[in-house]
């Protein structure tokens, strides 16, 4: 396909491990669905983007600070961050849950008195934990990516750790060596992300595209690639 050289070129901040949504594979390219999701967005919509795989926390920080147009990272809207982002139209939900080492005997939040539980900076996930921990009484560990989250916990450093279902589901079925003890909690929607009042032309065209990608089964085509199930 002709690229058009009016095109413009939008810079979208990312994570760097969360798959589904994110992540890079085999040859180090960055995958997942939030990357073909906002890729096909740009095709439907005639707009470029470059990715910056930079961490979540970093993105929301590069967001605010104006130095990316958006960002697409698994993102769950929340009434607090629309203080500070307008989000687009949800394209995936996702609960909270709790992931152990299998074998631990850490099986429910009363288990985790008196230890250390691993949280990723600026997440859902973290917000969670801070607000259950003086009554579960543990104390947390805060990690950048998810994976360094995950590796603390099967270290036995943390008993536990909190993060998205969709993402931990997925990591059950392909290996990861957690296991998810809880049901989903603090279920919310993912959308992509600008700042407030700023790209709401950037936004109007991701909320145009995904809605013409879920019409024309692209939407779909993109779940069922990465979770193996209907949208
Ligand atoms: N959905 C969670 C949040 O928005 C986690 C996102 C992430 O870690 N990439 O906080």
């Amino acid at each position: 396909e002709q690229v058009l050289a009016a095109e413009k070129t939008y810079t979208i901040a990312t994570d760097v491990t969360f798959p589904p949504f994110v992540y890079a594979n085999a040859d180090n390219k960055y995958v997942g669905i939030d990357m073909d999701l906002i890729k096909a967005v740009a095709k439907e919509e005639g707009f470029k983007v470059e990715i910056k795989p930079i961490g979540f926390n970093a993105a929301i920080q590069a967001v605010q600070a104006g130095q990316v147009d958006g960002m697409i990272a698994g993102m769950t809207i929340t009434n607090e961050r629309k203080k500070t982002f307008d989000f687009s139209t949800p394209y995936y939900s996702s609960g909270i849950v709790m992931a152990v080492k299998p074998g631990s005997g850490v099986t429910k939040l009363t288990d985790l008195k008196g230890k250390k539980v691993a949280i990723k900076t600026g997440t859902s996930g973290a917000d969670y934990a801070n607000s259950i921990k003086k009554k579960y009484g543990f104390k947390t560990v805060t990690f950048d990516d998810s994976d360094n989250m995950y590796d603390d916990v099967k270290t036995g450093n943390a008993a536990a750790c909190f993060e998205d279902s969709a993402v931990l589901e997925y990591g059950v079925k392909t290996g990861l060596g957690l296991k998810i003890v809880t049901k989903p909690t603090n279920t919310g929607d993912y959308g992509f992300a600008v700042k407030k009042g700023a790209n709401q032309e950037l936004l109007a065209k991701f909320n145009h595209g995904l809605a013409a990608l879920k019409k024309n089964g692209t939407y779909d085509k993109i779940i069922a690639k990465y979770t193996g199930k209907k949208a």
